[in-house]
């Protein structure tokens, strides 16, 4: 069986103690990662502070073309690692999957490369000078989950060495192997100790963002385990990103044409079997076109193959984990017992592997956990609702606030409701549409901080004001 080492200071560091990272579709091992000490944490960290002083003072010209060659490499490696994508993260090859995934690594290392930060001039007059500069915070600690885990770790990790930071990553648990690949090829590119990867559980996450020698943090994941990174922080005053979970309302309005929007919010709601931080979640859809929404989605549903994802037929796969397989079969369980209508799914498929059938769901309103809760899977509850009010007062009633989306024909109506909906993004006859020139982050409980584009090279930087008086 493979074993994948860590990366410290540009040497790969087998580890003692390993873990066996398994295949969702199968059940199987694909391969086994050290389990960090905090020995090697530490390493990471210092590795990173030592590289960094160097790694700032190059042109940012030397480093935006260190990035292009990188992004070339992850080009000419893209199919072996959506292969490694797909037996630890389960997203097939085929649809919007792994080799999907591959892409936008590709995309959101080329766009930071392309991207510079200018200094601003924030003010001029007779008697001073005062310029606004970008510089870089140091060392950066990377904390991903296990959705997206290539394409997210690449988000964390660009920008930041983009703008002279130094990088310790640490991929989730259950799908280190790709970022693994993806840092071994970074390394084979920039100077010793510029990015690190450590791997392991909670604990050695919580040991990153708890040393006092990690300047930034950039955290993606629950909700719950953002409180723990930001109480981390509180000590070391770290800067953060918290980017966090969402539960995306949708409202479809009366005047959609169903089976034109049909697929779009399909996709929007079951990208990688709705685990997916920005999915739709919940659909509010008004009564004129309630029965046909929900019968497009379960048409859609019907024809859409899921199987072991390296098979290039199928274009979904399965629940990532069984803690997250068992957190979707209840949801749908108590939906049941609330007396929602299951219009397809709504019972595991069998083993082997995680799988579970896309599931619409209907005849359910709030205060039913499938509603208010993140389901993070495949199956989406739809509420029929009468007026446009109604529809934005229930979609902002929630304490997390990523994204939102309107489905409309009607843009000034679509405006309307867009302007009213509480999300760090509203999406207009789209849902999820993340790009790299455009800032991405959350509202309320879904986090703080932005992500990509001059806004997220900014976010890993330091505010610097030169201010100069004007003499004589
Ligand atoms: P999680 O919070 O369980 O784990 C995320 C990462 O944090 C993992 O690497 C984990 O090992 C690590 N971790 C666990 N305990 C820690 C601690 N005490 N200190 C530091 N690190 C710790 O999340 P998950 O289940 O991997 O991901 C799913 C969640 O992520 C969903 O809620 C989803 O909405 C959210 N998410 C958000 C975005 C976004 O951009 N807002 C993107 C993707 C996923």
């Amino acid at each position: 069986m493979a074993q994948y080492p860590m990366h410290i200071n540009g040497h790969a560091i087998p580890g003692g103690a390993h873990f066996d990272v398994i295949n969702p579709s199968t059940g199987g091992v694909v391969g086994s990662v050290p389990s960090a000490t905090d020995a090697e944490v530490d390493q990471a960290i210092a590795a990173a502070r030592a590289a960094q002083a160097d790694w700032a003072a190059r042109p940012s010209d030397d480093r935006a073309a260190l990035l292009q060659r990188i992004g070339d490499r992850f080009e000419e490696e893209s199919e072996r690692i959506a292969s490694l994508i797909t037996q630890e993260q389960g997203k097939p090859l085929s649809g919007p999957g792994s080799m999907f995934e591959m892409e936008a690594v590709v995309g959101f290392t080329r766009v930071p490369a392309s991207l510079d930060v200018e200094p601003e001039v924030v003010f001029e007059d007779d008697t001073r000078l005062d310029v606004l500069h970008y510089v870089p915070l140091g060392v950066v600690a990377a904390i991903a989950p296990w959705n997206w885990p290539a394409m997210i770790a690449i988000w964390q990790m660009m920008p930041s060495i983009r703008m002279g930071n130094t990088v310790v990553i640490k991929p989730s648990e259950y799908t280190p192997i790709a970022t693994l690949e993806l840092v071994a090829i970074m390394n084979e590119i920039l100077p010793p100790g510029v990015v690190n990867i450590v791997t392991g559980a909670g604990d050695v996450g919580a040991r990153l963002t708890s040393s006092p020698d990690v300047d930034k943090i950039m955290f993606t994941g629950s909700v719950e385990t953002g409180r723990k990174v930001a109480a981390a922080a509180s000590t070391s005053l770290a800067r953060l990103t918290l980017e966090l979970g969402g539960n995306d309302a949708a409202i479809v309005l009366d005047d959609v044409d169903a089976s034109a929007i049909a697929e779009g919010l399909f996709w929007g709601a079951f990208v990688n079997m709705g685990q997916t931080c920005a999915c739709a979640k919940r659909l509010y859809v008004q009564d004129a076109v309630h029965d046909e929404v929900v019968e497009a989605l379960v048409n859609l549903a019907n024809v859409m193959p899921m199987g072991d994802g390296l098979d290039p037929a199928n274009v979904l796969g399965p629940i990532q984990n069984t803690a997250q397989f068992d957190k979707v079969s209840a949801l749908v369980e108590d939906a049941k017992k609330s007396g929602a209508t299951i219009h397809c799914g709504g019972v595991p498929t069998g083993g082997p592997g995680n799988f579970y059938p896309i599931t619409v769901v209907s005849g359910i309103t709030d205060g039913v956990d499938l509603v208010d809760v993140e389901q993070f899977g495949p199956v989406i509850p739809v509420i029929r609702v009468g007026d446009e009010a109604d529809a934005i007062a229930r979609a902002n009633a929630s304490t997390v606030a990523l994204g939102a989306s309107v489905w409309s024909s009607n843009p000034e109506r679509a405006s309307a409701v867009a302007a009213q909906l509480d999300a760090g993004t509203v999406w207009v006859n789209q849902h999820g549409a993340v790009h790299p020139m455009v800032p991405f982050g959350g509202a309320k409980g879904s986090g703080f901080g932005l992500e990509f584009g001059i806004d997220g090279l900014k976010s890993v930087s330091q505010p610097k004001v030169i201010s100069t008086a004007k003499t004589g």
